[in-house]
């Protein structure tokens, strides 16, 4: 399952920074996930409470939030959020456009209870 090897890499980053803070308890992760990733939301939920499960992450929730597919015009430069898979340019017409977003899958932020 593709889900689960996301959530491992995401405990191993969590991992990393509760080494540079012992202190720290992780209350919540924030994630951003492009629309074109193929990540379910769900199916990440369920994977990340099956990788933490027994491990001080237990209680850290994950906060996901999808970045839509953006598209940039070689043309005019003009960056758009594609709807409906238009990919043409809203500006200029041209279609010439190249895909500049919708594919990351970041950790945004990591919230620390105090
Ligand atoms: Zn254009």
């Amino acid at each position: 399952m593709h889900e689960l090897s996301i959530a491992e890499s995401i405990l191993d980053a969590v991992e990393r920074q509760a080494a540079d803070h012992p202190d720290a308890r992780f209350h919540k992760i924030g994630l951003r996930i492009g629309e074109l990733s193929g990540i379910d939301a769900d199916a990440l939920n369920f994977s990340w409470h099956a990788v933490t499960q027994d491990t001080s992450y237990q209680q850290t929730a994950l906060e996901i939030e999808f970045c839509p597919r953006r598209h940039r015009c070689e043309q005019c430069g003009q960056q758009f959020t594609v709807h409906d898979y238009r990919t043409d340019c809203p500006r200029c017409r041209d279609t010439n456009t190249t895909c500049i977003g919708g594919e990351e899958l970041d950790i945004a932020y990591l919230e620390v209870e105090e």
